[in-house]
């Protein structure tokens, strides 16, 4: 006998269900109409990219690619190494350079995706193994200026998703640049080694591959010798400074809130200067990062394609709506049904059908029954779904040529006529037709 069947998603996974679905459908678009005001358009790329786009891109020592990808052979020959997405701007620059969406002096190109991506994590609350971002990329914009824009971007969209300024912080910092990096990269390494014995195994594995990642670390120890370590801040080259402080110029003069962490240094290699991150402590546990990124100027070059700044960041859909939810909010509805076409019995069904066709063709939200349910019922199903207006056809109605209009609300009752019908219902609905 066949075994049973495993009829639950897989580890990490959900569902999107109508309501969960509906909410990322808010925010999505949402993000469509903001995102168009700052001159975004939209992207899709593979879910599944060439290994080596996210091993170059992201950086072999990462979390990521060391740990988290979801990596398979395809059935040519020779197989090819291909990965499941864990992240959308690799795939978006990889992209660009494809399709030379970046001339040389061309203008900037600014591009947004939204769709799943898959990390082999832990799961735990707000973290999955296949979540949904909304992205959104800038390329060939090497101005402070850009970056301001960006994360006004991202600050603005939690707004519009009524997600309040007070409830949100916005952690900036920078990374440095090739210039600086390379020498406080040494300086940090040098620094774990003289507290190698205070801290964990995996900072002091780490050391020679990713030494900042410690500044990531969880580990109290990890934490308590990290707090003290020389900060990039107070290393930065000119340049890299006077970009820092000019970022943080244009954002204060939007009034936009942030709080510098000269220890925020966010997973991905590909990142120089500006980093930031969104946390919102509601709802959320230790994953409390909503939506994060920052300017990889140098991630083009590392396709071997032509030197190309660029910025970006992502927002997760999972933590936002669980903060979402926690701060009262939620995702405003789709069209519920306003009107319910009940019948009295089966013999009217195509005046019903009729009735509901031409409702919908005319932007009224309709429903009606299809599982030959007793007039009573229909009335429950009715009021299950919201309906306000509720208009009843039976054999005498259909022989008069009228309809029966009930107000869930007032519940008054009035006959029209069928050919006034749809004006009637509006005017009940409170709208004004033409
Ligand atoms: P990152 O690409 O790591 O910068 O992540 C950007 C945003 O995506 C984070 O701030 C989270 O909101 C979200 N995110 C990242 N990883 C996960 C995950 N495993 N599960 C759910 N959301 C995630």
């Amino acid at each position: 006998m066949a075994s049973q069947m495993n009829a639950r998603a897989p580890k990490g996974t959900a569902d999107m269900l109508p309501p969960t679905a509906r909410a990322w459908e808010h925010l999505t678009r949402t993000a469509q109409e903001l995102f168009a005001r700052y001159g975004y358009e939209p992207v899709y790329t593979p879910l599944f990219e060439n290994t080596e786009v996210f091993t170059r891109g992201i950086g072999e020592a990462t979390d990521i690619v060391s740990k988290e990808m979801y990596t398979f052979l395809d059935k040519g020959n020779p197989p090819r190494s291909l990965t499941l997405r864990p992240e959308g701007t690799a795939s978006v620059v990889r992209a660009a350079l494809e399709h030379n969406l970046i001339p040389s002096g061309g203008p900037v190109v600014k591009l947004y995706y939204a769709g799943p991506m898959f990390r082999y994590e832990r799961p735990q609350k707000g973290r999955m193994r296949q979540f949904w971002q909304i992205g959104a990329e800038m390329l060939g914009a090497a101005e402070p200026s850009a970056d301001a824009e960006l994360i006004t971007l991202l600050w603005r969209f939690y707004e519009a998703v009524g997600i309040p300024a007070s409830s949100m912080r916005l952690l900036i910092n920078s990374m440095g640049d090739e210039t600086c990096r390379p020498a406080y990269r040494d300086k940090i390494a040098a620094y774990i080694r003289d507290h190698a014995d205070g801290m964990c195994e995996e900072c002091n594995r780490r050391v020679e591959t990713n030494p900042l990642r410690a500044f990531d670390c969880k580990n109290p120890a990890c934490k308590e010798i990290m707090s003290g370590a020389p900060l990039l801040r107070d290393e930065l080259c000119d340049e890299c400074a006077e970009h820092y402080s000019a970022v943080k110029g244009h954002l204060d003069s939007l009034g936009i809130p942030y709080v510098e962490d000269p220890s925020l240094v966010r997973g991905l290699d590909y990142y120089t200067r500006t980093v930031f991150e969104v946390q919102v402590d509601a709802g959320l546990g230790s994953q409390n990062a909503i939506g994060g990124g920052g300017r990889y100027d140098r991630l083009m070059q590392e396709y071997d394609g032509p030197p190309t700044p660029g910025l970006g960041f992502a927002l997760g859909f999972e933590r936002t709506l669980l903060a979402m939810e926690a701060l009262g909010g939620g995702a405003e509805g789709i069209a519920k049904t306003e009107v319910y076409v009940a019948r009295v019995d089966g013999s009217v069904s195509g005046a019903v059908f009729s009735l509901v066709s031409a409702l919908r063709d005319s932007g009224v939200a309709a429903e009606t029954d299809h599982q030959g349910r007793s007039l009573k019922s229909q009335f429950k199903q009715a009021d299950r779904l919201g309906a306000r207006v509720v208009a009843v056809l039976g054999p005498d109605e259909v022989a008069a040529g009228q309809v029966k209009l009930r107000d869930m609300t007032s519940k008054e009752e009035t006959t029209v006529s069928m050919s006034e019908a749809a004006s009637a219902i509006s005017a009940l609905l409170g709208r004004q037709r033409d």
